[in-house]
């Protein structure tokens, strides 16, 4: 029974925990830029951008901007994968 715990990659396992800390305050739905494609998915977040993993698209402050193209968060739309 406790060789399967062993058994997960440690990412794996911070995935779970980081998800399940993301479950009470933000959302997993992902976010696509209209101008060049670029996947805004917030348990990555955007690190360059100030945005820690783990932060719902609707939490991203409102100057925050595409990091690949600069497109502002209202050229981004619900990406229905
Ligand atoms: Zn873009």
């Amino acid at each position: 029974m406790r060789a399967q715990e062993a058994t997960w990659p440690a990412g794996f396992a911070c995935l779970l925990s980081g998800n399940l800390a993301a479950m009470s305050t933000a959302t997993t739905q992902l976010w696509i830029c209209e101008s060049c494609g670029f996947i805004y998915d917030p348990a990555e977040g955007d690190p360059d951008g100030g945005i820690p993993p783990g932060t719902a698209f609707e939490d991203i402050p409102e100057d925050w901007f595409c990091p690949v193209c600069g497109a502002r968060k209202a050229d981004f739309e619900p990406y229905e994968g």
